[in-house]
């Protein structure tokens, strides 16, 4: 267990670290040479130096035991300093967790200690030139090597596309089709007929290393076969996306972040027109509230997944684990190239680092699972919460958010109940139409259902931080007036989006015919939805207010 002090205390030794290391006109320059800087990214992993990757690795092998609560908030971090150096640590971590899942104990000592006492880089190898969102396609095999009918190795052979740290790993986990299904092994560097292509050219990122990988009959023992029986690895694979998809959910809040907070600085100084952009509402509502607002039910929903993931919650949260991950990524990027926006010519410019983080936040929507899988997953599984309760699944999440409302009237619960209701409806007409036949619609229902979620979660944030009960690792950036506003600036837009884009869809593929329109459209709830728009403006007034700490000064001229 890590304390809270002790997390406080590593995030502010990894901002120093970059502060020192990693300032702009470095990254700026490594970008600009396509490098990533090796000798830096070892320092961040070596046990007596940063030794970062100590947090993530259980106690009992020598690591400090950080929780899923931990590693999101390094991984922000991280994302805040650059995201090519964040791949490049964080892929020794995904790399590792085939082995924290599935590997036997004498595999897990061996390998999560020489991590945590050497600080060795490791590559997570699962894609493949033909098998990307499909892994199921995957054609690396490793045919076994028999010894008097005894099992006593492996010979694998294929090909690897995109590896995080293939080319500068010392370990790498590799799934192959093994004669009983997919499975993960540990190959070392230097393996005989193992070879890696030089680093990808890549639009973002660029300092980190991507590399393809290559396999030609490459023998390994049978202790490298994680866990020790065949054809689980799909199984550890999706046993661990709740966990992996959260850092890259970290990583879009990051960068979002790291945009905005560049942007935000630039408008108090930029003066056009007579005045800071900073006091131009038609710049601060469009450019900067609403990513804000985004960013933080992102936030809120990373934060609620990672509580219940330490607290063991029963599964593998992998649908929690996609709507974070959709949700950061998607607000991450457009706030990156809002930002971009916000400083208009110099955004576009190397120098101003807005453009640079745009290309970096790039990746996050790709890889991990891109958004369309991510809509996919989310839509099939609440597709399913929704039968099995006919229909009612979320009606009765409103009604929580109902209770929520009549405890705590400020926080946008009751907005966040109407865009519940209205995701009920949508989807039982799309039930009853039979809609989910067309891919699109189910997909969009995904990306309501995120929204809608993501609502609830930011409104509950809220009333927990007016009762002074959120987690103490949390981000308190916002205090309670400010989430309480942000909460019902973005249960506005979920509540609307549902409605309206529900209505759309559901239209739009044949759900209702012209005579039942008007009915649909209250079944939906519409007319409340539109009035929830009320207060919309001066909510974010205030918020901008508090970005640029106006928000006392309001205040005292309120007194
Ligand atoms: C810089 C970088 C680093 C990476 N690091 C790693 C790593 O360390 N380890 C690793 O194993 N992999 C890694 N990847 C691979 C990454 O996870 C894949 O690129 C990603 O999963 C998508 O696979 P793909 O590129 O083959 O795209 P595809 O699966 O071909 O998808 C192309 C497009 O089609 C969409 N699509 C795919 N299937 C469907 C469908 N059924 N219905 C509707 N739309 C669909 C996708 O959403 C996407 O928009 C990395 C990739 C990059 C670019």
């Amino acid at each position: 267990m890590i304390t809270s002090k002790t997390l406080k205390l590593s995030l502010k030794s990894l901002k120093d670290f970059a502060k020192k290391r990693l300032p702009d006109e470095v990254l700026r320059d490594l970008d600009d040479k396509d490098e990533c800087p090796l000798e830096i990214v070892r320092h961040m992993c070596s046990p007596d130096k940063l030794g970062i990757q100590l947090l993530f690795i259980p106690e009992e092998f020598g690591g400090m035991g950080g929780g899923t609560f931990d590693v999101y908030c390094v991984c922000e971090e991280m994302a805040r300093i650059d995201l090519g150096v964040a791949t490049a640590v964080l892929a020794t971590f995904l790399g590792s967790d085939p082995i924290t899942v599935g590997a036997t104990p004498e595999q897990k000592k061996l390998w999560l200690t020489r991590i945590a006492e050497e600080g060795i880089l490791f590559a997570y190898g699962a894609t493949e030139p033909e098998a990307g969102s499909d892994l199921g396609a995957l054609r690396t095999t490793a045919d076994r090597v028999m010894e008097n009918g005894q099992v006593v190795g492996y010979k694998i052979s294929g090909n690897k596309q995109w590896i995080s740290n293939g080319g500068i790993a010392d370990a790498y986990t590799v799934l192959a089709n093994t004669p009983s299904g997919p499975s993960w092994f540990v190959v070392e560097k230097g393996a005989k007929g193992f070879t890696h292509d030089e680093p990808e050219d890549k639009h973002g990122i660029r300092l980190s290393n991507t590399a393809a990988l290559a396999f030609d009959n490459v023998y390994v023992g049978a202790d490298r076969l994680l866990g020790g029986v065949e054809g689980q690895g799909l199984n550890q694979a999706q046993a661990v996306f709740g966990y992996t998809r959260l850092m890259v959910a970290a990583f879009g809040l990051g960068a979002g972040w790291a945009a905005l907070d560049r942007a935000i600085p630039y408008s108090t100084k930029r003066i056009q027109a007579g005045a800071p952009l900073s006091e131009k509402q038609g710049y601060t509502h469009k450019l900067i509230v609403p990513h804000v607002a985004r960013l933080e039910a992102a936030r809120s929903y990373i934060e609620e997944t990672a509580e219940r993931i330490d607290a063991g919650v029963e599964g593998s949260l992998n649908t929690e684990g996609a709507i974070a991950k959709y949700m950061a990524t998607e607000a991450g990027n457009a706030a990156a190239e809002a930002s971009i926006q916000a400083l208009g010519g110099y955004g576009y410019t190397h120098e101003y680092m807005v453009e640079k983080i745009s290309r970096d936040v790039r990746i996050t929507t790709i890889y991990e699972g891109t958004s369309e899988i991510m809509e996919m997953t989310i839509s099939r599984d609440r597709w399913q919460s929704h039968l099995k309760t006919r229909g009612q699944h979320y009606h009765e999440q409103a009604k929580k958010f109902e209770d929520l409302h009549a405890r705590h009237s400020n926080v946008g619960a009751d907005i966040a109940a109407l865009a519940m209701h209205a995701l009920a409806e949508v989807m039982e007409r799309a039930r009853v139409a039979r809609l989910t036949r067309y891919q699109h619609i189910l997909l969009r229902l995904g990306e309501l259902i995120a929204y809608a979620e993501c609502a609830g979660s930011l409104s509950r944030r809220a009333a927990l931080m007016a009762e002074n009960k959120v987690n103490e690792k949390a981000n308190r950036r916002f205090d309670a007036t400010g989430l309480a506003a942000l909460s019902r600036v973005f249960a506005r837009e979920a509540a609307f989006k549902v409605g309206e884009e529900g209505m759309r869809w559901v239209i739009g593929a044949g759900g209702v015919g012209d005579a039942e329109i008007a009915g649909f459209e209250t079944s939906l709830g519409l007319p409340a939805i539109h009035r929830a728009q009320s207060g919309l403006i001066s909510d974010m007034d205030y918020i901008a207010d508090v970005l640029y700490g106006r928000a006392a000064k309001r205040l005292e001229v309120a007194a």
